[in-house]
């Protein structure tokens, strides 16, 4: 077995830079504790690499992140900084579609001793997971809009692989996630089957995919309805699975469910290569003010921890993570540290070492 992994660590820009030192303490706090080593490299990209060196995603930076373990990434991204064509500088995009990550899956739940935006007493079960399909859909178009006489035309693009390939993975996740908890799964399958030939037949093969799991209980919703019923009722979901933009735009919203984009961890999957990042950006308006909070950074640790364990079938990293995301819940649970996101007094440099001070002590 590995006793030492390889990570590329890409910090990138704003907050995006906080936050990963964050990540870099909890895992060397951690080494110790599960006996792995963690050899985190920094690799240079993003909008102020771009100013800086007139690249935004170095050939180095590429390399490093195929040969390591994992690539940990942290927000990239400038306001004021705007490539050649006017568009803004978003390696994340590069990276999905260079390493092939078709699966961006996004977990939310809520936390014990913190507030949520929902009045309902229910909202302490969210818990749920969305899956984004990240290579097609709507994002095929970047890049690629046709300029006509009378406007530009973007072309969304529905494949048959690409559609079967998210919805299974969507499925094996309730899986396995009925599996941990113990109890049923359930894939709810997100589009807008009703308007457009495309989302028709995504539906089409999301039902096939349904026949193929018939321990898992499946529907479908239009991505109108949903975005009412996220914020009515998103207790009752499990698994979503939905095309590139809509899993763009309901990131953000369930995000918001459990309190703010600090709060939200993300990966995005290939078959080879994995990537860990917080769903949020580089949040110009706080960086370089300690406040940002670094749990979605350190939630995507883990999750990094998960993949590699179950990649590698390496139990210490299996119980890092765990480790990781059970000493996030104490700091929140025992009302320890509150981030400034909801109305608290504390910054990165708090809620990091609250944490690190939990995966010290040894149970
Ligand atoms: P992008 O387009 O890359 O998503 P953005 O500026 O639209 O960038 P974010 O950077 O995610 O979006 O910021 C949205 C809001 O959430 C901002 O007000 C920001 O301060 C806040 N925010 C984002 N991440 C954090 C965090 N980790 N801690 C505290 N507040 C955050």
């Amino acid at each position: 077995m590995k006793n030492s992994y390889q990570i590329a660590a890409l910090p990138g820009d704003g907050i995006g830079v906080e936050v990963m030192d964050a990540a870099r303490h909890i895992l060397s706090t951690l080494e110790p504790r599960i006996g792995v080593r963690f050899a985190v490299e920094h690799q240079d990209a993003g909008a102020q690499h771009y100013v800086d060196a007139g690249v935004a995603l170095p050939e180095s930076t590429l390399k490093a992140c195929d040969t390591a373990d994992a690539i940990l990434f942290g927000a990239m991204g400038l306001p004021h900084v705007r490539g050649a064509d006017g568009t803004e500088i978003i390696p994340q995009l590069d990276l999905r579609f260079h390493f092939d990550l078709y699966a961006g899956v996004r977990p939310i739940r809520t936390f014990k001793g913190l507030p949520t935006p929902l009045a309902s007493p229910r909202a302490a079960e969210i818990d749920l997971v969305l899956v984004r399909e990240s290579t097609e859909g709507l994002f095929y178009a970047r890049g690629r809009g046709e300029t006509r006489p009378d406007g530009v035309y973007d072309t969304m693009q529905i494949t048959h692989k690409g559609t079967a390939r998210i919805c299974e993975f969507a499925f094996r996740l309730a899986e396995q996630r009925a599996e941990r908890k113990g109890r049923p799964g359930r894939v709810t399958n997100v589009d807008k089957a009703n308007v457009f030939a495309s989302m028709a037949l995504w539906r089409q093969i999301f039902e096939t995919a349904a026949g193929k799991h018939p321990g898992v209980a499946s529907d479908s919703a239009y991505v109108d309805a949903m975005a009412l019923n996220l914020v009515m009722k998103p207790w009752t979901y499990d698994v979503l699975v939905t095309e590139n933009m809509f899993g763009d735009i309901l990131s953000d919203l369930i995000a918001a469910l459990v309190g703010g984009m600090g709060m939200a961890p993300s990966a995005d999957l290939g078959d080879k290569h994995g990537l860990f990042q917080p769903a949020h950006g580089t949040a110009p308006d706080i960086a370089g003010q300690g406040k940002a909070n670094p749990t979605a950074m350190l939630l995507s640790t883990a999750m990094m921890l998960e993949w590699l364990g179950h990649r590698h079938g390496d139990q210490r990293l299996l119980d890092g993570a765990l480790l990781i995301d059970g000493a996030v819940e104490q700091v929140f649970a025992t009302g320890q540290v509150r981030p400034f996101e909801f109305g608290g007094s504390n910054g990165t440099a708090d809620i990091t070492h609250a944490v690190a001070d939990h995966l010290k002590v040894v149970a």
